[in-house]
C-alpha cells in the first residue's frame, strides 16, 4: 500500500457520514494518557417501517437536512433523518448509530495506531539514515523534512475517502492531522512491528470501500442484499467480540464462569482424595462431597481405590487414565533371564529348630569349616549371613538368622531366598514345639530339608528315637528308607560336619541352582540397621547379576548408590556375584528385611521408583480407613469395647524391631490391643518422645537409648521408658502391664431368680418389691439384675431383704420376701430379679 494510504485517517470523517448527519466531537482516551478529539457524524436512519407517518416536527438538534421525502424513496444507501420517526425513536436511533460509529471509529483507530507506529519507526530509521548521511557529507540535509511530510500527509489521505462525505470532513481533517502528530514521538516502540500489521495491511486496500460503507451509513434494503454489508456487520461484531475477550482477559476472567476443561486424569491403584483433586484440578472438598453422596465418608487425606477414583473422575466429566504399579515400579518377574545366561550358583541354607537344640553352635561350627577362614584374620565382621568355601572349593551361603520366624517373615514378604533348610534336632532331646513349627514352615515353603541330629557327642544321644518321631510328621529320613537326608553331628567335636556339607552340596546339585551373573544386580535384604558412623547398612544376598561399587540402586522405599561393599569377613569388595551375602553402604535409608534391592540405570529412575513406593506405602497405611458409613459405624462400635495399649518401639536393628512388633501384636486379643504408634531403628529421638507423650504411651527401647535432646524431653514430659535387651523380657513386661490395664476378669455366676409379684412403697421415696424366689437364693448385699421381657432394666444390689417385716440375711427358693433395691425404683410387677455373685480373677495377656 502506498504511504499515503497509511496516513492517519483519524481526521477524516471516518464514517463518511452523509448529509443528514449530526456532527459532534468525541473525545477519545488512549493509553499513556493520550487523548484525541474526533469529529463524529451521526447519520439519521431512515425508518422504512413508517413511511406514511407524518413527519414529526423537525427535531431541533439535527442540522437542516435535505428534504427527507427526496431521500426516502432513494435506494441509495444514504437514508437521512426520517420525518416519520418519533422523538423517542430518533433518540434510540441516534444512540445506536452513535455507538456503531464509535465502534467503527475505534476499529479504524486501532488500525491507524498500528500504521502510525510503523510509520514512526520508518521515519526514525530514515532520520537516522539522514543523520548518518549528513554527518558523512558534512553538508547537513535538513532533517525536518521527514517528519514534516508525515504530518500533513494524513490530511490528503483523509480527504480521499472524504471525497464522498460532505463538508464536515473539512474540520475533521485538521483535527486528525493534529492528533497523530504527538504519536510520532511516542517511543519508537520496538514491539510495534509485531502487531498484526500484515493482516491489516492486506485488508487495507479494501478499507477504502469499507470506509465507504461505513460512511455510507445505515442498513438499507440494498445494503441488506449486499453481502459486503454483511461483512461490515461481521467486522463490527468481531470487534465487539474481540473487545469483550480483551476485557475478560484483563479481569483475569475470575468472575466469569470458567469454561470446563476435560482432563485426562492419571490414576494409580490407590490415590488420596486430595491428590486426585489436584490431578483433576477440582476442589478437594467437592470430591469429598461427591463421595459423601455416593455413601462414602472420607476426608481429603484418605486414600481411595482406583474404581472409586474412576467414579469420581467420571462424575466430574474427566477421563481416567489408569496406571498400575507395574508402570512405575520395577517388575522383576517379567524380566526373566535366558537359560543360556544362567550359571551355577552356591546354595543358600537356613538353619531351623527348637531353642537350645544347637542352631547357633552348628552355624558357628560350620563357619569354622571355612577354608578361607583366617586368611583375613578370622571373623572380623558379623553380618546376618556368611559364605564358606568347602575343602572341595564349593561355596555354601548360610543365613545366620536361625529360627523359623525370620524365615517365615521373609517368605511373607515374598523373599524366598532359602534353597535348603537344615532342621536341627537335639539327639538328646526330641521333637519339640518349635521343631514341629519349623517342619510345617519348611513344608509350606516347599523347600527341601536336611535333618541334622545334633549333640551326637552326648551320652544321651538317641538319633533313632528322633527318626521315629519324625515319621509322625511325614518326614521319612534316608535311614528309614525315605528321601529326606539326615546326618548326626556334633558342634562340639565337629563330628559329622563334613557329611552335612556333602549332603548340602548333593541337595544343591539336585536343585540345579543357577543365576545369571552378567546383568544388573538384584538382591534381597537379609537385615538392615542404622550405623552411627556409616549410616544405613543393609546386609543383602545377591539373587542374580553382580552388584558393583558405584551401582545406582533402589531398595524398598529408598534409593542410593553402592558406596562400598563388605563381605562377612569385613573385606572390601568391588563386585558381588549371586548368592554372596554382602553389607552395602550408601543406601538413603534403612530398608526392611525382605526388601528387594534392584540396580537401575539412573538416579532419576531410582528416585522415581523410591518415591512411588513411598506413596504406595503411605496409601497402604491409610487405606484401611472405613470406606463406607456402614463400615465406619461398625468399626466405631467395635472400637468402643477395645482397650488400646499404645507403645513406641525403637531398636538397634530392623530385624529386632520387626520381631518385637510381631511379638507385641501377638499379645493383643479382642479386648485389649497393642497399638504400635511408631517403630523404627536407631536411637530414641525427640519425635518418638513427643509421639509417645501425646498418646501417653511408653517407649520401648531395645538395645537403644534416647539421645540427649530426647532425654531432656523424657524428663520434662515424664514419658515412661522401658529398656530391654531380651525380647522375651519385653513381651513379659508388656503383657503384665496390659493385664493391669485390662483389670481383673469379672466372672458372674447367677445364684438365684425371683418373680416380682407386687410393688409397695417403702419409706418416703423408695419402693419395695414383693417377690417369690423361684431358684437359688437371695442374699442381702448381693448383686442383682432386674429384667423385663428379657431386657435388663437395672443392675444393682439388694439393699434390704425382709421376710414378714423382719430383716433377714438370705431367702431361699420357694419362699416369698420383700426387697429394696439399691439406687433404683424402676421395678414393676412381672419383672424378674436375678441375683449373681461376682468373682474377680487376675487376667493374663499373651
Ligand atoms: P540354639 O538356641 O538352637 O541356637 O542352641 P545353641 O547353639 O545356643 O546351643 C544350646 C546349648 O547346647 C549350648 O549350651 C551349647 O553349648 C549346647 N550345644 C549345642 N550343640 C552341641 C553339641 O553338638 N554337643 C554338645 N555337647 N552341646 C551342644
Amino acid at each position: 500500500m502506498s504511504d499515503s494510504e497509511n496516513k492517519p485517517t483519524l481526521g477524516r470523517k471516518p464514517l463518511g457520514l452523509k448529509t443528514s448527519v449530526q456532527a459532534g466531537e468525541v473525545k477519545q482516551t488512549f493509553s499513556h494518557g493520550r487523548t484525541n478529539k474526533v469529529v463524529v457524524e451521526v447519520k439519521r436512519r431512515k425508518v422504512i417501517g413508517k413511511p406514511g407517518e407524518a413527519p414529526v416536527a423537525a427535531p431541533p438538534p439535527p442540522p437542516p437536512p435535505p428534504p427527507p421525502v427526496a431521500e426516502a424513496p432513494k435506494p441509495a444507501p444514504k437514508p437521512s433523518a426520517l420525518p416519520s420517526e418519533t422523538p423517542q425513536e430518533r433518540v434510540a436511533r441516534l444512540q445506536r448509530e452513535a455507538e456503531e460509529a464509535r465502534l467503527a471509529l475505534l476499529e479504524e483507530q486501532t488500525r491507524r495506531e498500528a500504521e502510525e507506529r510503523q510509520r514512526a519507526l520508518e521515519e526514525e530509521r530514515r532520520r537516522a539514515e539522514d543523520n548518518r548521511k549528513a554527518e558523512a557529507a558534512a553538508a547537513a540535509a535538513p532533517p525536518p523534512p521527514p517528519p514534516a511530510p508525515a504530518a500533513p500527509e494524513p490530511a490528503p489521505v483523509a480527504e480521499q475517502p472524504a471525497a464522498k462525505p460532505e463538508e464536515p470532513a473539512r474540520p475533521a481533517a485538521p483535527t486528525a492531522a493534529a492528533a497523530p502528530a504527538p504519536r510520532r514521538f511516542t517511543p519508537v516502540a520496538s514491539p510495534a512491528p509485531k502487531r498484526p500489521e500484515p493482516a491489516k495491511k492486506i485488508a487495507h486496500p479494501r478499507d477504502k470501500t469499507a470506509d465507504n460503507r461505513r460512511q455510507s451509513g445505515k442498513l438499507t434494503v440494498t445494503r441488506a442484499l449486499n453481502e459486503d454489508e454483511g461483512a461490515r456487520a461481521r467486522s463490527l461484531a468481531a470487534l465487539k467480540r474481540a473487545r469483550e475477550k480483551e476485557r475478560r482477559a484483563h479481569f483475569a476472567g475470575q468472575s466469569q464462569p470458567r469454561e470446563k476443561q476435560v482432563r485426562d486424569v492419571v490414576v494409580p491403584d490407590a490415590i488420596t482424595v486430595q491428590e486426585l483433586a489436584n490431578r483433576m484440578a477440582e476442589k478437594g472438598a467437592d470430591l469429598v462431597k461427591a463421595l459423601f453422596k455416593m455413601g462414602m465418608m472420607v476426608t481429603v487425606n484418605q486414600t481411595i481405590d482406583q474404581d472409586t477414583a474412576e467414579l469420581l473422575v467420571e462424575e466430574f466429566g474427566h477421563n481416567i487414565q489408569r496406571v498400575s504399579e507395574s508402570d512405575v515400579d520395577i517388575d522383576t518377574t517379567t524380566d526373566v533371564d535366558a537359560p543360556e545366561t544362567l550359571k551355577p550358583r552356591p546354595p543358600v541354607v537356613t538353619i531351623m529348630g527348637h531353642v537350645d537344640h544347637g542352631k547357633t553352635s552348628l552355624l558357628d561350627a560350620l563357619r569354622g569349616t571355612d577354608v578361607v577362614k583366617g586368611e583375613a584374620g578370622g571373623i572380623t565382621q558379623h553380618i546376618g549371613a556368611y559364605q564358606i568355601k568347602t575343602k572341595g572349593g564349593e561355596l555354601i551361603t548360610f543365613l545366620d538368622t536361625p529360627g523359623h520366624e525370620a524365615f517365615t517373615e521373609m517368605r511373607m514378604r515374598g523373599a524366598n531366598v532359602t534353597d535348603i533348610v537344615i532342621l536341627v534336632v537335639a539327639g538328646d532331646d526330641g521333637l519339640m514345639p518349635q521343631t514341629i513349627e519349623a517342619i510345617n514352615h519348611t513344608k509350606a515353603a516347599g523347600v527341601p530339608m536336611i535333618v541334622a541330629i545334633t549333640k551326637s557327642d552326648k551320652p544321651e544321644f538317641n538319633p533313632q528315637k528322633i527318626r521315629e518321631r519324625l515319621l509322625e510328621h511325614e518326614i521319612i529320613v534316608e535311614a528309614m528308607s525315605g528321601e529326606v537326608q539326615d546326618v548326626e553331628v556334633s558342634a562340639k567335636t565337629g563330628a559329622g560336619l563334613d557329611e552335612l556339607i556333602d549332603k548340602i552340596l548333593l541337595q544343591a546339585e539336585l536343585l540345579e541352582l543357577r543365576a545369571n551373573p552378567d546383568r544388573a544386580a538384584e538382591a534381597t535384604v537379609i537385615e538392615a540397621k542404622l550405623d552411627k558412623g556409616k549410616g544405613p547398612l543393609a546386609t543383602v544376598l545377591i539373587t542374580r547379576g553382580t552388584l558393583k561399587v558405584g551401582d545406582i540402586l533402589v531398595v524398598g522405599t529408598h534409593s542410593g548408590r553402592v558406596r562400598a561393599m563388605l563381605d562377612d569377613k569385613g573385606r572390601q569388595l568391588k563386585a558381588a556375584p549371586p548368592a554372596l551375602p554382602v553389607e552395602v553402604l550408601g543406601i538413603g535409608g534403612v530398608p526392611m528385611a525382605g526388601d528387594t534391592l534392584t540396580v537401575v540405570e539412573s538416579e532419576a529412575r531410582a528416585r522415581e521408583v523410591a518415591a512411588f513406593r513411598t506413596e504406595q506405602a503411605t496409601a497402604k497405611r491409610t487405606t484401611s480407613a472405613p470406606a463406607s458409613l456402614e463400615n465406619m459405624f461398625s468399626a466405631l462400635a467395635a472400637k468402643a469395647n477395645v482397650i488400646d495399649y499404645p507403645v513406641v518401639v525403637k531398636s538397634d536393628v530392623q530385624g529386632s524391631t520387626e520381631a518385637i512388633v510381631q511379638a507385641l501384636n501377638r499379645l493383643s486379643n479382642d479386648e485389649i490391643k497393642v497399638k504400635v504408634l511408631a517403630s523404627g531403628v536407631g536411637a530414641i529421638t525427640e519425635s518418638d518422645v513427643s509421639l509417645a507423650s501425646a498418646a501417653n504411651a511408653p517407649i520401648i527401647g531395645f538395645n537403644v537409648r534416647p539421645n540427649a535432646k530426647a532425654r531432656e524431653m523424657i524428663e520434662r514430659n515424664k514419658t515412661r521408658m522401658k529398656y530391654f535387651d531380651v525380647i522375651y523380657h519385653l513381651t513379659e513386661d508388656v503383657a503384665k502391664e496390659m493385664a493391669g490395664i485390662w483389670g481383673p476378669e469379672r466372672i458372674e455366676t447367677v445364684v438365684g431368680r425371683a418373680e416380682i409379684k407386687e410393688i409397695f412403697p417403702a419409706g418416703k421415696r423408695d419402693k419395695a418389691a414383693g417377690l417369690l424366689v423361684t431358684d437359688g437364693y437371695i442374699k442381702k448385699g448381693i448383686f442383682a439384675r432386674v429384667t423385663r421381657d428379657d431386657v435388663i432394666i437395672t443392675k444393682t444390689t439388694i439393699a434390704s431383704l425382709r421376710r414378714f417385716k423382719d430383716d433377714v440375711a438370705e431367702v431361699r427358693a420357694g419362699l416369698e420376701c420383700g426387697v429394696v433395691l439399691e439406687g433404683t425404683n424402676d421395678i414393676k410387677a412381672g419383672d424378674i430379679l436375678e441375683t449373681f455373685e461376682v468373682e474377680e480373677r487376675e487376667r493374663t495377656v499373651g
